[in-house]
């Protein structure tokens, strides 16, 4: 579904990643871990075209075939069917949940909302709330739900469950899973250990390279 392959990244002359190479397969879950500055961020962002300049092969499998994608701009790469959810979030805190999650949707909105509230029910008793009011667990499970309007097929979250109350963790512990049997194909980085015991892989990121997998 998605393969990377010896991938450099560049913030302006300097190097963060060194010749990652990686696959994720539809219906899988691999995790990136890493110690602080080793690159898992930028992987991510690497792959989804956002800030970093890149060299070496990102390859995405959609129903056209196999595409090369590296060249290609950030929403052409959603639009196509890779997915993702930032650190931060990114929310639009002064628009409630509802309209959180029909920014992001096209046709459809209404069914694939559905689908987002079956996956996460902790939402639908807060569709009138402003986003900015969530908790952070609550915030997470949106920005999940806002991505997942797109219809990605591969979908890199960037440590979703940091700093959320265990039973939130849980949930999209859960909810992952979930979308996992459904064919998703999953690049996580997270050092929770949930989600870790849970992946079909570990990769260990190490300055840049992956150093086991
Ligand atoms: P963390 O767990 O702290 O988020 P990480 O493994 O995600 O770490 P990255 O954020 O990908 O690491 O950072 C990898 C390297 O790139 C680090 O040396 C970092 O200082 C550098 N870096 C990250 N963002 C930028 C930026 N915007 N400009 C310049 N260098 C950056």
């Amino acid at each position: 579904m998605l393969e990377v392959d010896q991938l450099k990244a560049f913030y302006g002359q300097a190097q963060a990643l060194f010749g990652v190479s990686l696959q994720v397969a539809a219906g899988e879950m691999v995790v990136l871990q890493g110690l602080n500055g080793a690159g898992k961020s930028t992987l991510l962002k690497a792959v989804m075209g956002l800030e970093v300049r890149t060299e070496g092969r990102i390859s995405f499998q959609d129903s056209g075939g196999l595409q090369e994608v590296a060249l290609w701009q950030t929403h052409r790469r959603a639009q196509a069917g890779i997915g993702y959810v930032a650190e931060d979030r990114r929310l639009f805190s002064g628009l409630t949940v509802r309209e959180n999650l029909h920014i992001a949707a096209g046709r459809d909105a209404s069914a694939l909302e559905a689908r987002v509230l079956a996956l996460f029910p902790a939402l639908k008793t807060l569709l009138d709330r402003p986003a900015g009011q969530l908790s952070g667990g609550q915030q997470q499970m949106l920005a999940i739900g806002r991505t997942l309007m797109t219809r990605p097929k591969v979908l890199l979250l960037d440590e979703p469950c940091e700093g959320i109350a265990p039973v939130l963790v849980e949930a999209i512990r859960d909810a992952l899973l979930d979308l996992r049997r459904g064919g998703m194909a999953l690049l996580v980085v997270e050092q929770n250990r949930q989600l870790a015991f849970a992946a079909d892989r570990l990769l260990w990121l190490v300055a840049g390279k992956v150093r086991h997998s």
